[in-house]
């Protein structure tokens, strides 16, 4: 009797369909991990998309639309896909909303530094002079009815690192929505999205980067509603040291043309959406400790940390009750 009791019991008993998926893309490792609902066809459906949307958006491959775009500066519109028009319309909302310390037309303040490539360097001032005067946003012009583009000026470029990887990230989880699938953590390089309920119906931790350590080792544990986005934007994820000892990263300053240096080391942004969890981590940094809080606590759904020079964590005012500090190494700021 206990026998049939225990195998009608096992035949009930709901056991989710796992499974998992790591790729090079987009110039970083991609995972996905399914905990639920487990379907191997949209899994690989998000890696073609993942590789469709570098060969769209990538500023740094030959041949991509963004190139051609960036070669097309000062002569001609060029036609756009509407997933490219709505990333680079986005990146422009988020230059607007910061003053333009988000800027989308830093392209070529970022090929001058490279970070990050085997070319990386100091830029002379006067080749940093020379690249200023093509970088302001307002000479992005887009149509949203002929679904153009055109950069004004003949040496602007468009640089769309700061905002792709969360756009490709809430591409990845609609994919996999669609195929079925109910539960998934889409990890894009550290662009993280929880996609759906946890199957034992607790929250999602995750774990916020700790900047002066290996990717993996955490500062803090946040508790994720379904469906969240969680990005980090810091100093540590892509810099040199220059041989005058310095630690140059890759955010720029668009009016200085140095990385920014504003006391902070990462921000990390937690919201429903990834293309603006990853756009505001990059604006928030930008904008610096007190104007990057004061815009995080001005738009609904959305909460940051910001970890500044030493060691100090700042929570926006929705955070406290989610977010649990676990490095003792660090204070919790004012
Ligand atoms: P993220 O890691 O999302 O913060 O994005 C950083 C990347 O965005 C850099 O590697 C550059 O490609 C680009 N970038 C650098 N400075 C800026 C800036 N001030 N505004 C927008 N994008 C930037
Ligand atoms: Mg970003």
């Amino acid at each position: 009797m206990l026998c049939i009791l225990m195998s009608l019991f096992s035949c009930r008993a709901y056991k989710p369909k796992t499974g998992e998926a790591s790729e090079l893309a987009m110039g970083t490792i991609c995972s996905i991990r399914v905990y639920d609902g487990y379907n191997r066809n949209a899994v690989n459906q998000v890696f073609s998309r993942l590789n469709e949307i570098t060969v769209t958006m990538s500023a740094n491959d030959e041949g991509t639309v963004l190139d051609r775009l960036n070669r097309a500066a000062g002569i001609a519109a060029i036609q756009l896909p509407d997933d490219l028009f709505y990333v680079i319309s986005s990146a422009i909302h988020y230059a607007e909303l910061s003053n333009s310390a988000f800027n989308p037309a830093i392209g070529p303040l970022v090929k001058l530094w490279n970070i990050g490539m085997d070319d990386e360097r100091i830029p002379l001032l006067s080749e940093i002079d020379e690249v200023l005067p093509f970088m302001d946003y307002h000479d992005i012009q887009i149509d949203g009815i002929a679904r153009t583009a055109f950069l004004a000026k003949k040496g602007m470029a468009l640089d769309l690192g700061a905002i792709v990887k969360g756009y490709a990230a809430d591409q990845a989880s609609s994919i996999l929505k669609s195929g079925g699938v109910k539960a998934a953590i889409i990890d894009l390089g550290g662009n993280i999205l929880v996609m759906g309920k946890k199957p034992d119906g607790k929250a999602w931790n995750v774990g916020v980067q700790n900047p002066y350590d290996s990717r993996g080792s955490y500062i803090g544990i946040i508790a994720a509603e379904p469906d969240t986005s969680i990005v980090t934007s810091g100093i540590y994820e892509r810099y040199f040291l220059g041989d005058d000892g310095e630690h140059y990263h890759h955010i720029l300053d668009g009016k200085t043309g140095y990385p920014i240096q504003n006391g902070l080391v990462s921000t990390t942004i937690v919201c429903a959406s990834s293309i603006d969890a990853d756009a505001l981590s990059t604006t928030l940094f930008t904008m610096g400790l007190e104007d990057g809080m004061a815009l995080a606590e001005s738009l609904e759904g959305v909460e940051a940390i910001f970890i500044a020079e030493p060691r100090v964590v700042y929570l926006s005012s929705g955070l406290p009750k989610v977010f649990t500090l676990t490095d003792a190494s660090f204070t919790l700021g004012q």
